[in-house]
């Protein structure tokens, strides 16, 4: 039977973050809702603190600790402010295709520059003609000696703006389906980069969300995903599997608020 009583360091862990989502986050969502405010350093704060990128392995400089502990960080940043929890957890949905696909040195590297240097990524799969359909993108990566050339576009790619680098989901073998696609990580100053316009997004104003346009972007080919070619959809699908539950645990936390919130005005009425 599943037990769902939460132990010492779990208690603290949620403690931990509420405490954060009271005093850093709630006296700051209004502003960051209103005026379109990507809350850079309040992320920055949140990182320091022990509070993002839960899953990375200590082997990659993260605490590694598992999905439980992440859900009940997740609810309580969401609680504090839905947009804030979204623009913070960006990171985390980049690094999962990385933990679950990628070679042991491109863990060293890029797990290690989230996890220690605090860098931000994002996770570009969506497109304008693929959304559900993930086996429907377009985007291309074309080898070519020891680069990959990718062309294509990505949408609702959430953090984009602030992003040091993205996973990007791309077809290698384009008549194959969804077979023939690969992951690649792309550094988002690489020349061909360009960004759309921040959306507005209901309710989550601060967190930002783009386009991403790749026109003929060159990396080395040892950012392949896996270094091998295909497999890169059921990457994408198997990071989805670590990362969806924390999108559940936003829901989670939003709804306890609104609860709070009417249940207080309830009672002043
Ligand atoms: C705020 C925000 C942030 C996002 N951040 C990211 C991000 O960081 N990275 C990223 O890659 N993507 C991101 N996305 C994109 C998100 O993953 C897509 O919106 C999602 O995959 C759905 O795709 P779509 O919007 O094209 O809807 P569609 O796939 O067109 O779906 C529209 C509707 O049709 C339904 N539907 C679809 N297919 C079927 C079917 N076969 N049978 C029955 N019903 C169906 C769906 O349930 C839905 O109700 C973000 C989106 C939003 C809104």
């Amino acid at each position: 039977m599943v037990d769902f009583q939460l132990d010492e360091m779990q208690e603290m862990l949620r403690e931990l973050a509420h405490q954060f989502a009271v005093e850093e986050i709630r006296p700051q969502a209004e502003h960051w809702d209103t005026d379109e405010v990507y809350p850079l350093d309040t992320i920055r704060a949140a990182h320091e603190m022990g509070l993002l990128n839960l899953h990375i392995p200590e082997a990659y400089g993260g605490p590694g600790l598992g999905c439980m502990e992440e859900v009940l960080v997740n609810e309580e940043l969401a609680w504090g402010d839905p947009g804030f929890a979204t623009a913070a957890y960006a990171t985390a949905l980049a690094t999962a295709p990385i933990i679950t696909g990628a070679t042991e040195a491109q863990k060293q590297v890029w797990l290690r520059k989230i996890a220690e240097e605090g860098a931000l990524a994002s996770y570009a799969v969506t497109e304008p003609g693929a959304g559900s359909d993930v086996a429907a993108i377009a985007t291309t990566a074309r080898r070519d000696g020891d680069e990959y050339v990718i062309n294509g576009s990505k949408m609702w790619i959430t953090g984009a703006g602030y992003a040091d680098f993205f996973f990007v989901l791309a077809k290698t073998d384009p008549d194959a389906g969804y077979r023939g696609m690969s992951g690649f990580i792309v550094e988002a100053n690489r020349e061909g980069v360009t960004l759309g316009k921040k959306e507005t997004n209901m309710g989550q104003r601060c967190s930002d969300t783009r386009s991403i346009t790749f026109d003929d972007v060159r990396v080395p080919a040892n950012h392949l995903i896996g270094e091998s070619e295909s497999g890169g959809w059921m990457n994408a699908m198997q990071a989805f599997d670590l990362s969806r539950p924390n999108i559940a645990a936003h829901a989670t936390g939003l709804a306890r608020a609104a609860y709070e919130h009417a249940l207080t005005y309830a009672g002043e009425r």
